[in-house]
C-alpha cells in the first residue's frame, strides 16, 4: 500500500568534477523505482542564466533536446525519456534563467509589495515553488530533482539553499538527497582517493545539508575499508555508500545500482516500506543483447559538432537501440563535415555501410556534406538525413540531378539564384530568437508504398521539430519529376516532412527529428530499418 505523505522528494547534487553522470545516476534510480511500480518523475535545474539551451552552441552544454510540448531542454532530459519511456515538458527542466525572469515579472507588476527583492527569500522561494509545481502534471510518487553544476560553484547557491529550506518544510523522512562524487584513482600510489569526496561532502555541509546518500564513481572497484572510511567521514551508514563503477554502457547503471542496493536505501530513507521489489528483465535481455551482438556495421555520423560527443547524444543512444533490436553493435564513426571534398571521400567512406547526415545551424561544413550525400545517392549507400541533413540531400539532387547548379538553402545565401529550401512563411516576421523555431510535435501524413509507410507502418505519425527552413513548394513538381518522392507531410500546411528517392535502396530525408523519441523500450522505426538497410549493405 502506497503511505499518504507521497510525493517524496529525492536531490541529487554533483561534487568533485563535472560531467560524473549525474544524470545517468538520477534515470537509473529512477528506473529502478518505476520497475518497483512507483509513478517517477526526474526534473533539471541548470544554473545558468539562459532561459533554455535553445540559444546555446552545442559545444557549451551538448545537444539541445526538444520535448514533444516544443520546449528546447538539457540533454539529460533524453536520458529521463529512453530510461524511462515517458514523456517529459516545459516543466522538467529549469534554468536560473526563468527563476530570475519570473521573479522579476512580479516585481514589475508590484507583487512585492514595496519589498526589496532579494535572492533570499524571493529567488529561493520561486526554486522552491518549482520543486513542487511538477507535481500538477501527474500525481507522482516520487519527484527526483537533479541540480545540474557542481557543489561549490557560486551560481548552485541558490539551489542548495532553496534544497536546505525544502527539505526542512517537508519534514523528516519526506526528502533525500544523494551525492554524486569522484573517487580519483592515483595510479602511482595504486589507491583510491577519499578527500576530495569528503571536502565537497563538507561544503554540503556548510550550506546545511547534509548529504544521506553517497554515490562514488570510480574506475575501481571499493573495498570494505574505504566504504568504511567515506561513511565515516562523510557521516553516512556503510550502506549509503554507493560504488559507481565505470560501466561499458549507461544502460548496464540501473543493474549496477540494483546490485548496490539503491533504491533500497532511498525507500527505507524515505519510510517507503512494502514496496514490491525490483523486476529488470526486459532491461536485463537489452543490455545482453547490447553485449552480445551477432553483427557489426559501421555508420558516417556527418556534422560540424563532431568533437563533442554529447553534440548528437539522442542520435547516438538511438543507434544504440535499434542495434540491439537488430542485433548489430553499430559503430557510429563521427565524420567532420569540414573534412569532406571530391578528392578525401573515397577514402572517408571505404568502410561505411551508411551514412547518417546530422542536423545543425549555418554554412560551415555544408559543401562536404552535400558531397557525401552525392556518394551515397550514386553507390547505393543508406543515407538517413535528418533536418538540415534532409535540406542537404534536396540541394544535392536539385545540383547534380536537376542541373540547378546554384541551389542552396537560404540560410547559407540569402540572395541565392536557385532556394530549393527556404524560410517558412510563418518564421519571417520573427526578431527574437530563443524558442522561436517550429518547435515540438506535429502530425505527419504518409503516403502509402513508400518506404516510410513499410518503415511506420501506419498513415499517420507525430514527430519533434525544431527548424526555421523548409522545402520549397516552388521546386516540388520539378524534384518529383526526377524522381525525388515526398512521402510525409503536414496535413495542415502541406510542409514536406520526408523525402525519398526511387531508384535507391534505402534514401530517407526527414525535416523532424525521429532521434528525440527512441527509447529502450520502443527503438525507433527509422533507425531500427536504417540499421537493417546498413546492414544488407554490408552483407551484398
Ligand atoms: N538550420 C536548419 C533550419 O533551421 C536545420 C535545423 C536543424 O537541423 N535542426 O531549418
Amino acid at each position: 500500500m502506497k503511505p499518504k505523505s507521497l510525493p517524496k522528494y529525492i536531490f541529487v547534487t554533483g561534487g568533485v568534477s563535472s560531467s560524473l553522470g549525474k544524470g545517468i545516476i538520477s534515470a537509473s534510480l529512477a528506473k529502478l523505482l518505476q520497475s518497483r511500480g512507483l509513478n517517477v518523475t526526474i526534473q533539471k535545474f541548470d544554473p545558468y542564466i539562459n532561459i533554455d539551451p535553445g540559444t546555446l552552441n552545442p559545444y557549451e552544454h551538448g545537444e539541445c533536446y526538444v520535448t514533444e510540448d516544443g520546449t528546447e531542454t538539457d540533454l539529460d532530459l533524453g536520458h529521463y525519456e529512453r530510461f524511462l519511456n515517458i514523456r517529459t515538458s516545459e516543466s522538467n527542466n529549469t534554468t536560473t534563467g526563468q527563476i530570475y525572469q519570473t521573479v522579476i515579472n512580479k516585481e514589475r507588476k508590484g507583487d512585492f509589495l514595496g519589498k526589496t527583492v532579494q535572492v533570499i527569500p524571493h529567488i529561493t522561494n520561486e526554486i522552491k515553488r518549482r520543486i513542487k509545481l511538477i507535481q500538477n502534471v501527474k500525481n507522482y510518487d516520487v519527484i527526483i530533482t537533479e541540480l545540474g553544476g557542481t557543489v561549490g560553484d557560486i551560481e548552485s547557491y541558490p539551489f542548495i539553499e532553496a534544497v536546505r529550506q525544502f527539505r526542512w518544510e517537508v519534514g523528516m523522512g519526506n526528502s533525500v538527497v544523494i551525492h554524486l562524487t569522484l573517487l580519483p584513482y592515483l595510479s602511482a600510489a595504486g589507491e583510491l582517493k577519499t578527500k576530495p569526496t569528503q571536502h565537497s561532502v563538507k561544503k554540503l555541509m556548510e550550506s546545511g545539508i547534509n548529504a544521506d546518500i553517497i554515490v562514488c564513481r570510480t574506475e575501481h572497484s571499493l573495498n570494505d575499508e574505504l566504504r568504511k572510511k567515506i561513511a565515516l567521514f562523510c557521516n553516512v551508514e556503510i550502506e549509503s555508500v554507493i560504488e559507481s563503477i565505470d560501466a561499458s554502457t549507461i544502460y548496464e547503471v540501473p543493474i549496477l545500482m540494483q546490485n548496490e542496493k539503491l533504491d533500497d536505501v532511498v525507500l527505507k530513507k524515505l519510510n517507503l516500506n512494502n514496496i514490491q521489489s525490483s523486476k529488470l528483465d526486459n532491461w536485463n535481455a537489452f543490455v545482453k543483447k547490447i553485449k552480445n551482438p551477432l553483427n557489426e556495421i559501421s555508420i558516417g555520423l556527418i556534422g560540424k559538432y563532431v568533437e563533442l560527443q554529447d553534440s548528437y547524444k539522442s542520435i547516438l543512444e538511438s543507434f544504440i537501440h535499434a542495434g540491439a533490436a537488430n542485433d548489430v553493435k553499430v559503430n557510429v564513426i563521427p565524420i567532420h563535415s569540414e573534412e569532406i571534398n571530391p578528392k578525401s571521400i573515397d577514402e572517408i567512406f571505404k568502410n561505411l555501410n551508411g551514412i547518417l547526415v546530422a542536423p545543425g545551424f549555418g554554412e560551415r561544413g555544408v559543401e562536404g556534406k552535400i558531397e557525401s550525400i552525392r556518394i551515397a545517392r550514386e553507390k547505393n549507400i543508406p543515407f538517413l538525413g535528418i533536418c538540415l541533413g534532409m535540406q542537404m540531400a534536396v540541394i544535392e539532387f536539385s545540383r547534380n540531378i536537376l542541373g540547378l547548379n546554384k541551389a542552396n538553402s537560404t540560410e547559407m545565401d540569402i540572395n541565392c539564384e536557385h532556394p530549393v529550401i527556404s524560410m517558412m512563411e510563418s518564421q519571417k516576421n520573427i526578431k527574437e530568437k530563443g524558442g522561436t523555431m517550429r518547435l515540438g510535435s506535429w502530425r505527419c501524413v504518409i503516403e502509402n508504398n513508400s518506404l516510410a509507410y513499410k518503415i511506420y507502418s501506419t498513415n499517420e505519425i507525430s514527430e519533434r521539430h525544431r527548424h526555421r527552413y523548409e522545402l520549397n513548394f516552388d521546386f516540388v513538381s520539378q524534384l518529383s519529376e526526377k524522381g525525388m518522392i515526398f512521402s510525409g507531410k503536414n496535413p495542415d500546411t502541406g510542409l514536406v516532412e520526408i523525402i525519398e528517392l526511387s531508384n535507391h535502396p534505402w534514401f530517407f530525408g526527414v525535416q523532424f527529428h525521429p532521434e528525440y523519441q527512441s527509447t529502450v523500450e520502443e527503438p525507433h522505426p527509422v533507425f531500427v530499418s536504417f540499421v537493417k538497410a546498413a546492414l544488407n549493405n554490408k552483407n551484398n
